[in-house]
Parts: C-alpha cells; sequence; structure tokens
C-alpha cells in the first residue's frame, strides 16, 4: 500500500475512535456474566471492582438489587468489605424492565439468588439488546443445594466464576455457606425464620459443611 493511502487510513481510524469516545461505550454484543460462590466469597466486591471499571471505561452502568435485601444501606449495593454503589431495589425481576434507563450498556443484578424465575428471562432479553449483564449471587442455600434462579443463570451465561471463601473450621477453600442456629448446624428442615433463635452464617469447604436431617 502507498505511504499516503497508510496515512489516511490511520487519519480515519483515529476519527472514528474520536466520534465514538464523545459518547457512551457501545457493546456491539451483549452477554451474561455470573459471579457465584458462598456466603463471604467477595461476589458483591468483584461486581462492584468490575462496575468501576465500566464506568471508567464510560459505560452507563445501572444495578439493581432484591428489595428485600435489607442488609445494609437500602439504595446501595454494599459487600461485607465495605466498599458500596448505588442500586435500585426491585420488588421483582419484571420491574427491571420497566425502570431501565434506555441508554444503560451495563446493567447489574446482585442478589439474584432471591429473584423469581422471570430474571432468567430478563437477563436473556438484556443480554440480546446488546447488553453486558452481571449477574451477583449466592450458587448454594444453607443446604448446599441450587439457590433460586442461579443454576439457570449460570448455564445461560458466556462467563461464570465461582469465587470462594475460607472454611471456619479448617482454613481450606469454602465453597458452602454454614447455616448456625443457636451455635449448631441448622437442620435441613429448619424454617427460614426461626423466631427469638441466634442466628449466623459462616462459609465452610464440602468435608465441615453440615445439615443434619
Ligand atoms: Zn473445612
Amino acid at each position: 500500500m502507498h505511504r499516503t493511502q497508510v496515512q489516511v487510513r490511520k487519519n480515519l481510524c483515529a476519527l472514528r475512535v474520536f466520534a465514538v469516545q464523545k459518547e457512551n461505550m457501545k457493546h456491539t454484543q451483549g452477554s451474561i456474566e455470573v459471579v457465584c460462590g458462598s456466603m463471604f466469597s467477595g461476589k458483591t466486591d468483584e461486581l462492584i471492582r468490575r462496575l468501576v471499571r465500566a464506568t471508567i471505561a464510560r459505560q452507563k452502568v445501572q444495578v439493581f438489587k432484591p428489595a428485600i435485601d435489607i442488609r445494609y444501606a437500602v439504595e446501595k449495593v454494599t459487600s461485607h468489605a465495605g466498599s458500596n454503589y448505588d442500586a435500585i431495589p426491585v420488588e421483582k425481576a419484571a420491574d427491571i424492565r420497566n425502570k431501565l434507563d434506555g441508554d444503560a450498556t451495563v446493567v447489574a443484578i446482585d442478589e439474584a439468588q432471591f429473584f423469581d424465575p422471570e430474571v432468567v428471562n430478563v437477563a436473556q432479553e438484556l443480554a440480546s439488546q446488546g447488553i453486558r449483564v452481571l449477574v451477583a449471587g449466592l450458587d448454594t442455600d444453607f443446604r448446599g443445594e441450587p439457590f433460586g434462579p442461579m443454576p439457570i443463570l449460570m448455564s445461560m451465561a458466556e462467563h461464570v466464576d465461582k469465587l470462594h471463601a475460607i472454611c471456619m473450621v479448617c482454613g481450606g477453600e469454602a465453597s458452602r455457606t454454614q447455616r448456625l442456629v443457636n451455635g449448631k448446624p441448622a437442620r435441613y428442615d429448619d424454617p427460614i425464620v426461626i423466631v427469638g433463635a441466634s442466628e449466623m452464617y459462616e462459609a465452610r469447604c464440602r468435608v465441615h459443611h453440615e445439615v443434619p436431617r
């Protein structure tokens, strides 16, 4: 190729890059990424890390979480380590459609295990509209069984990252959430809310995860 032709091409490329930079960056293809693991595995920190990077890349970011997660600040996603990000609480997955900004290019759904099954359709729709969908949630419940819509979201996703915590018994890699009621492992059939009981959760490995029947 002639030298001037090469130069013209380079200039055109630079112009195109400039044109893109004036607006929010747009993805050419949507996708679903799932960040899952037990409690204390750093899911929300990883979600926030990805959101911060997306913001630096001039993406228009929107974060949703189930309205039942009132653990910390209401309109924020907050990690155990204390970092946070603005989030919109929604009663049900279908509400994400109504509250979606038309120019959002990255949509995050935190605590996805608490959403109804419709969250799968919502995530699929957003991804087919070219949106990068970030999903964070517990892959298993305190029994060690698949949690809500998470297994389906994990199968639909392009990328799945399974994070691990530290087992509170042996210090090994923890993949499960141990529920303790009055200091003892919760039974398989224990109700979700036990009035008057002191309840806590900790991370455990497969060997030390206990669910008496
Ligand atoms: Zn262990």
